[in-house]
C-alpha cells in the first residue's frame, strides 16, 4: 500500500521534483474518445452503466488487487492432500475480487445479456476499460464472450450452458455445475505440434453410445499444449472423429457429477498475462458433447475464435491507453532542464503521436464493435465486421508492444521499475498479437476474407469512401490500397502490407469523419505520409500538441 502523504523529508535529501501517487483513475470521465465514441457508435443507453464501471475498475484499490494478483501467480495443486486427483489451479483472493468485479459487471456477458443495438459496443467499452487494469482476469471474459455464438449452434447445450455463462454472479467453486450460480468456459485448441495449424490436432475423439454427431456425447484422448483459465467450468476443444477435425465441450465435472479427465499437467512460466493461470493438460477418457457439425470443427470453433481477436483488437487499445495515461501523468509533474517534460517540444512530439494511436485504436474498435451490433440483420455490416476484426487485431495488438515500450521511456528510469505500473503492462502487451492467430496468420485471415467473402472489399471501401476529398493524404493511401488490392501477384508475400495500408487508410477515415480535426490531421500527416518510419515521436512540427495533448488528459 503506498501512503497517500509520503514523507518527503528524508535525513539526508528533500525528495522533489517526483510525481505524486497517480491514485484513483476514472475510465469513462476521463477519457473524451471513449465517451463520445461510444456515444457516436450506438450504445448511449449504456453510459451510466459505463460510468460506474469505469469509476470501479480505475480505482486505486482495483490496481492494487491487479498487481498483487500478477505478484502471486496461480499455482497448479493437481492432487489434494490425500494424493487424489484434483487438478484444480490455486489463485491469490485478489485474483477472485477482480474476476467477482468483472462477471459482475458484465464483462463477458454484456453484448448478450443487452443484445441489441449498442451492446458490442458497450461491450468494446467495458473490455477497454478492464484492460487497461488487469489483462489476466480479462482472458476468460474474453472467453466467455466469445463461446456464446458457438455454443449457439447446438441448442441442447447452449441451452444448458449460456445461461450459466451470462450470469453476473461469479461463483469460483470447483463442484458440478449444477450447484452454481455462475460459470466460466475456455478453449483449448493448440497442441504440441502446432498452434496455428489445427490441422494437426492428435487429440482423438470416440463416440460413447451408437449415435454420433453434434449433441451427443464423445470420450476425448490426447493433450493440449496451452490451456489457459483451466479452473473454467467447461471447454471448447477440438479433437478428431473418424469423419474429421470436430468441436466438442468438455465440462470440468462430467454430468454424472465426476472429474472429468482433465489432467493439468504443469503451469506456463509466462512473460506477462501472470495473474492467469496457462497449463499443459492431457484429456484422458475425457467426456465431451459434440458442438456444431461433426467434422466442422474449425467452423464451429472459429466463432469463438473471431469473437477472441475482437478482445484482443480492443485489449490492446485500453493497454494503450493506460500506458499514455501513466506517461501524461509523469510528464505532468516531472521537469527536467528546468521545464515539465510535458512542456517540451520534444516530450509534446512524443506523447500527442502516443495519444493519437490510442485514439485510432479506438475509433477502429468502436466500428467494428458497431459492425458486430448492425451484422445480424445488414450483410455489408456482417462483412465489414468479419474483415474490420481481422485487421483490428492485427494493427492494434502490433502497434500496442511498441506503444506501452513508448510510454515507460517517458518515466526515464522509473518507468523500468516494478513499482510503477508500467513493467507490467509492457510484458503484457505482445500476447494480443500470439493468441488467437499471431500476426502472419491474422494477415492471412485476411486475405481469406477477401477472397471468400465477396461483400468484404466493397464493406471496407465503402467506408473508406465516406472519408475521400477530404485529406489528400487520405485520398492517396487509398489510391495505394487499390492498387494493392488490384496486383493478385505474390498476395500472401505481401499480406502484412496490404493489411497494414486497411488498418491506416480505415482508422485515417474513421478519425477524419469523427475525431476533432487536429487529431486527424495530426494521424493524416504522419501514418499515412509516404516516410513515416512507425516511431513513436515524428509528428510534423505543424500539429496542434496543445490540442491534442489536452484532448488525452484528464477531462
Ligand atoms: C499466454 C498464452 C496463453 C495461451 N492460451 C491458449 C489457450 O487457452 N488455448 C489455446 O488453444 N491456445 C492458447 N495459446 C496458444 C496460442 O493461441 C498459440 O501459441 C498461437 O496460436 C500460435 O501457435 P503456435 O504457438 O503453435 O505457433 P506456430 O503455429 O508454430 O507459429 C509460429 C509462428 O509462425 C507463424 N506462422 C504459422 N503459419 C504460418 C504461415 N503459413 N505463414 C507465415 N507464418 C506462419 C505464426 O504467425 C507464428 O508467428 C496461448 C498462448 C499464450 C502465449
Amino acid at each position: 500500500m503506498i501512503p497517500r502523504t509520503p514523507l518527503a523529508s528524508l535525513p539526508t535529501h528533500d525528495v522533489i521534483n517526483m510525481p505524486p501517487h497517480l491514485g484513483d483513475q476514472d475510465f469513462w470521465q476521463s477519457d473524451n474518445a471513449l465517451q463520445e465514441g461510444v456515444l457516436r457508435e450506438g450504445g448511449s443507453w449504456a453510459a451510466s452503466h459505463l460510468a460506474t464501471f469505469g469509476k470501479l475498475a480505475g480505482a486505486n484499490d482495483t490496481f492494487e488487487k491487479a498487481e498483487q494478483a500478477n505478484r502471486s501467480a496461480p499455482e497448479l495443486k493437481a492432487f489434494d492432500r490425500y494424493g487424489m486427483r484434483v487438478n484444480q489451479t490455486v489463485f491469490h483472493p485478489a485474483y477472485h475480487e477482480l474476476m467477482s468485479m468483472a462477471v459482475e459487471h458484465e464483462v463477458a456477458s454484456f453484448a448478450w445479456n443487452h443484445a441489441g443495438p449498442g451492446a458490442q459496443v458497450g461491450h468494446a467499452a467495458l473490455t477497454y476499460m478492464f484492460s487497461q487494469v488487469e489483462g489476466g482476469a480479462m482472458c476468460p471474459m474474453a472467453m466467455v464472450y466469445a463461446a456464446i455464438p458457438a455454443l449457439r449452434t447446438t441448442p441442447s447445450v447452449a441451452d444448458e450452458w449460456v445461461p450459466r455463462l451470462l450470469s453476473t454472479h461469479y461463483d469460483p467453486r470447483d463442484v458440478p455445475v449444477t450447484e452454481k450460480t455462475g460459470a466460466t468456459a475456455g478453449m483449448f485448441m493448440t497442441e504440441k505440434q502446432g498452434g496455428s495449424d489445427v490441422r494437426t490436432n492428435t487429440t482423438r475423439a470416440i463416440a460413447v453410445g451408437t449415435s454420433t454427431g453434434i449433441g451427443t456425447e464423445y470420450r476425448l484422448t490426447g493433450h493440449k499444449y496451452f490451456c489457459s483459465a483451466p479452473m473454467c467450468d467447461a471447454f471448447l476443444t477440438l479433437a478428431y472423429t473418424d469423419i474429421g477435425l470436430s468441436c466438442f465441450l468438455v465440462p470440468r465435472w462430467t454430468p454424472d457429477a465426476e472429474r472429468n479427465g482433465l489432467f493439468l499437467q504443469r503451469m506456463k512460466d509466462k512473460l506477462g498475462n501472470r495473474s492467469n493461470a496457462s497449463t499443459e493438460m492431457e484429456l484422458q477418457d475425457t467426456w465431451g458433447v459434440m458442438v456444431g457439425e461433426e467434422g466442422r470443427g474449425v467452423r464451429t470453433i472459429i466463432d469463438m475464435v473471431q469473437g477472441n481477436r475482437m478482445a484482443c483488437c480492443v485489449s490492446s487499445a485500453g493497454l494503450m491507453r493506460q500506458g499514455l495515461v501513466q506517461a501524461l501523468h509523469h510528464t505532468e509533474n516531472r521537469s527536467a532542464f528546468g521545464n515539465p517534460l510535458i512542456e517540451q517540444p520534444l516530450m509534446r512530439n512524443v506523447l500527442a503521436d502516443l495519444a493519437i494511436e490510442v485514439e485510432a485504436a479506438l475509433v477502429l474498435s468502436l466500428r467494428i464493435a458497431r459492425a458486430l451490433d448492425e451484422g445480424d440483420t445488414d450483410e455489408d455490416a456482417a462483412a465489414l465486421a468479419r474483415i474490420g476484426t481481422a485487421i483490428g487485431k492485427y494493427w492494434n495488438c502490433k502497434r500496442a508492444p511498441a506503444h506501452v515500450g513508448e510510454s515507460l521511456e517517458c518515466h526515464g528510469g522509473s518507468g523500468y521499475i516494478e513499482e510503477s505500473i508500467m513493467p507490467r503492462l509492457y510484458r503484457e502487451a505482445p500476447v494480443n498479437s500470439i493468441w488467437e492467430g499471431a500476426g502472419n496468420i491474422v494477415c492471412l485471415d485476411v486475405l481469406r476474407a477477401m477472397q471468400r467473402e465477396s461483400a468484404a472489399i466493397p464493406a471496407l471501401l465503402s467506408e473508406l469512401e465516406s472519408a475521400s476529398g477530404a485529406n489528400a493524404a487520405l485520398d492517396a493511401a487509398i489510391d495505394n490500397l487499390r492498387n494493392e488490392l488490384k496486383n493478385p501477384d505474390d498476395l500472401e508475400c505481401r499480406a502484412r502490407t496490404v493489411t497494414e495500408l486497411m488498418a491506416i487508410t480505415l482508422q485515417g477515415a474513421l478519425l477524419i469523419q469523427h475525431a476533432p480535426a487536429a487529431v486527424s490531421g495530426a494521424f493524416c500527416a504522419s501514418r499515412l505520409a509516404p516516410r513515416w518510419s512507425g516511431a513513436y515521436g515524428v509528428l510534423p512540427a505543424d500539429v496542434d500538441f496543445d490540442f491534442i495533448i489536452g484532448r488525452a488528459q484528464h477531462a
